[in-house]
């Protein structure tokens, strides 16, 4: 019944469709994601907006909504995920897929990670709509399945089999919008590349033996120990890429020699060091190890599988000879990559950037908007790969602390405050006037 329409504003819309959204539970595995989509289509037909479902099996349906521009003007992608991961109700202080809304904040699991974001891109292409928003290329709006396993249903799938329906010259997707204060200032993450997810397994040889006699063999999980701490010992040299470059910039107002970063970024804030640190070269993390079934037999073989993350445009051929003179030519291994993934970024010189830069600046004086390399894998680099799109990751959040966020996501007690769910539609909307009007 045109419940939204009516709402008396943009705020009580948004908390409602989230508080639906949430109820709808798209734990993935399984995720049923087309509860989601249908509920998320219903909501922006009331509002005239042409809606479309793409699905590999009809249980996990991707919804892509569009309002057409008016000409060739660029087109702007809003999207999120409308899976989310497992809630174990007995850690909740509320049933996890209740929508409850207390002390104007919305509770459930995806509140954070993202279907706060969905609702408020949602309501954000629906109040456009109802305004006779004419843009002058498509405003899209894309909620996808399966971001948080990855199994070929969301949108890598619709990239590949439904290129035309999700092509996109921008894109605003999760990943940032952290509000840090640092140092004096105040500062918004906005997440413009992510590293290269590229861990690989060593097979390390050595030969069997009864473990009494540890001298007639040659123990390979001794030896795999040997590497594990040359791997731990390393410190690759650092290197600046732009967003660090940017980063620093604001935050430490210059930008200092490489070999300096880490510390110059301390003396400003320790949180400043704690996100550039991983940034400025790969990380080789040994995670984990196996060896003998038995404990009396000395083992011919160890593996270690090593979670190593690269730069954005590292590729694990140019490491590769880089990790094998750290491992040494003393100890008989093999190495083998194991399914990289991402590693992209966008350039920070484009018209979303100034967007956000814009939005930034009017929502809060004397903020500033700072890129950000993100750790984490998100879907904008699909887009990335596929169309060349510049997406980010931003949706502002300023009621609620950076670590506070940082606890909840994925675990118990999700919530997001009513205040950054509105703060968010805001910024959906100006970024759609801004770099597609
Ligand atoms: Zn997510």
């Amino acid at each position: 019944m045109l419940r939204h329409v009516v709402a008396t504003s943009l705020r009580a819309e948004v908390t409602d469709l989230l508080a639906r959204l949430i109820r709808v539970d798209t734990t993935n595995p399984p995720g049923n994601e087309t509860a989601a989509a249908e509920l998320l289509r219903d909501y922006l037909a009331e509002s005239g907006v042409a809606c479309e479902l793409y699905a590999r099996v009809p249980e996990r349906a991707n919804l892509v909504a569009r309002i057409p521009g008016r000409g060739d003007g660029p087109s702007l992608m809003l999207l999120s995920h409308t899976d989310v991961v497992l809630a174990d109700p007995a850690e909740w202080s509320v049933p996890p897929f209740s929508g409850e809304v207390r002390d104007d904040e919305v509770w459930g699991r995806g509140a954070l990670d993202m279907k706060n974001q969905a609702a408020a891109s949602a309501v954000a292409t629906a109040s456009l709509a109802r305004e006779g928003f004419e843009p002058s290329g498509d405003l899209i709006f894309a909620a996808t399945a399966d971001e948080e396993v990855g199994d070929g249903f969301g949108l890598s799938w619709l990239c590949e089999e439904h290129p035309d329906a999700v092509r996109c010259d921008y894109a605003i997707n999760e990943g940032a919008g952290d509000r840090l204060e640092l140092g004096g200032g105040v500062f918004y993450l906005c997440s413009t590349a992510e590293k290269m997810s590229a861990p690989f397994r060593l097979r390390v040889h050595g030969r069997s033996g009864h473990a009494a006699m540890p001298a007639i063999a040659d123990n390979a999980l001794v030896k795999a120990a040997r590497l594990i701490e040359r791997l731990a010992a390393f410190r690759p040299e650092p290197q600046l890429q732009p967003e660090v470059e940017a980063f620093l910039r604001a935050v430490v107002g210059e930008v200092p020699a490489p070999i300096s970063v880490v510390e110059r970024a301390r003396a400003v804030h320790p949180a400043a060091a704690e996100l550039v640190e991983p940034l400025l070269a790969p990380t080789f993390s040994p995670t984990m190890i196996s060896a003998s079934q038995k404990r009396n037999v000395i083992p011919a073989l160890c593996e270690i599988v090593v979670d190593c993350r690269l730069l954005p445009g590292q590729h694990p051929e140019r490491i590769e000879p880089m990790v094998r003179a750290v491992l040494g030519g003393d100890i008989d291994y093999e190495l083998e990559w194991l399914a990289p993934e991402g590693g992209t970024r966008s350039p920070l010189d484009s018209p979303l950037w100034d967007a956000v830069e814009a939005f930034v600046s009017q929502s809060e004086p004397g903020a500033q908007a700072v890129p950000i390399c993100t750790a984490g894998f998100t879907d904008s680099h699909w887009l990335r790969e596929a169309f060349g799109t510049v997406a980010y990751g931003f949706f502002p959040a300023r009621a609620m602390p950076p670590e506070v966020m940082a606890q909840l996501i994925h675990s118990a007690d999700e919530r997001v405050p009513v205040d950054d769910l509105e703060l968010g539609v805001d910024w959906l909307r100006h970024a759609a006037r801004a770099v597609c009007g």
